[in-house]
């Protein structure tokens, strides 16, 4: 097992490096175990908050590189999302190299024993690519793990708790947009309909929301479509006629090709890191008339089920912190309006105040 702090890793490409010097990452190493041929990158962005928390993704990355670059983003992400949250957590994350579907108990425990070096500064959970049987092979090498099963006393599958949490974001756009937060025959297209996207289907129908689905994996999407009698879009995603767009596959689906495409009035998903460039795609969004709901704002419930976790906090609390991102949602674009700024950028101005201040204080 051989652990490496990036810096010294050889052939990292020049952008990744300034990235992670400019967003000021505290701690990014690489790991590698022959045995189990694991490779993983395990980023921890800030702690000033709390031991810095995040799930692991598994994907085929093309290159170190580019996982890299990904876990740079969502450990970043997830400070944020944290501060924005009002929990004392800090913000880390974790990729794994690989196809999922390839997965072996024996790469877990390798991995539990990579986070267990870092001794609490880094806390895992699942994200793309891992579930709940995942983590509790990997608490078997540390205890830096939550969103274990629930019969090993974990919180269970964080994903319910983020589409609800989505949907709250949802309601909350739509009442700031139309002046309503009913959904009811509202069309909405959810792009990616694994863990999140399943659950949110199931809220957005009692809505009696109009669904349309798309996923990579056609099979997948039959599945659903057929089980919940829903639409498939396969083609011209951007351009079709919605009301709101809910991404809840990878991140980077809003960007210069594809915002000019939209014709819905609201973006609200699950999905991690939507704007393809932070600085650039908001703006885009904003000159289009589109309302954008900050991702890492909408979809932190699965954080906050998690930190229940590791806090021993109730049921009732989560349900309430989660039902709250209606509430912050309003005021974020409450705030993006009165400052003349987008509603990306007025969420990472409140997130950040509460990072700084603490620390400063
Ligand atoms: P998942 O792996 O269960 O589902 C993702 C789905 O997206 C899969 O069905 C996959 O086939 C599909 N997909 C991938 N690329 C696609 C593309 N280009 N077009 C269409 N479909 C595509 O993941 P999940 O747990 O549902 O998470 C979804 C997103 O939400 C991720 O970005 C994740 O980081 C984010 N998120 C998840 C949670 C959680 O609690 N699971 C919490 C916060 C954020």
């Amino acid at each position: 097992m051989k652990i490496t702090n990036i810096r010294e890793l050889k052939n990292i490409n020049h952008e990744v490096l300034k990235y992670m010097s400019d967003k000021r990452h505290e701690k990014v190493v690489h790991c590698y175990d022959k045995e189990t041929n694991l490779e993983a990158i395990i980023a921890v962005h800030n702690t000033n908050l709390g031991p810095a928390l995040g799930g692991t993704r598994m994907w085929q990355y093309k290159n170190t590189s580019d996982a890299i670059k990904d876990v740079l983003r969502l450990s970043r992400g997830m400070t944020y999302k944290a501060s924005i949250t009002g929990l004392n957590l800090g913000g880390g994350k974790a990729v794994i190299i690989g196809n999922s579907e390839k997965k072996t108990d024996e790469m877990m425990h390798a991995f539990g024993k990579f986070v267990e070096t870092l001794k609490g500064l880094y806390i895992t959970a699942e994200d793309v690519g891992m579930t709940t049987y995942d983590m509790s092979i990997i608490h078997k090498e540390t205890n830096h793990v939550v969103g274990k099963p629930t019969d090993l006393g974990g919180s269970g599958d964080p994903s319910v708790v983020t589409a609800y949490g989505v949907l709250m974001g949802m309601k909350g756009s739509a009442f700031y947009k139309w002046g309503s937060d009913k959904l009811n025959g509202k069309k909405i297209l959810i792009q990616g309909v694994g863990n999140v996207g399943k659950n949110l289907i199931q809220l957005l129908q009692k809505e009696n929301a109009d669904i349309y689905i798309n996923d990579l994996n056609l099979e997948k999407a039959l599945n659903i479509s057929t089980k919940y009698n829903l639409k498939i879009i396969k083609d011209n995603i951007y351009s079709s006629d919605i009301d709101i767009y809910a991404p809840c596959a990878l991140g980077g689906t809003l960007n210069e090709i594809t915002i000019p495409q939209l014709k819905c009035d609201i973006v609200a998903g699950a999905a991690n890191n939507q704007l393809a460039k932070e600085n650039i795609h908001d703006e885009l969004l904003s000159k289009y008339n589109i309302l954008y709901a900050p991702d890492f704002l909408i979809n932190a419930g699965g954080l906050i089920n998690v930190y229940s976790e590791l806090k021993g906090v109730s049921r009732d609390e989560v349900t309430t912190k989660t039902e709250n991102i209606f509430h912050t949602t309003i005021e974020i674009l409450k705030k993006s309006n009165q400052e003349n700024i987008s509603s990306q950028k007025a969420a990472l101005k409140i997130a950040k105040e509460r990072v700084f201040k603490k620390h400063n204080a």
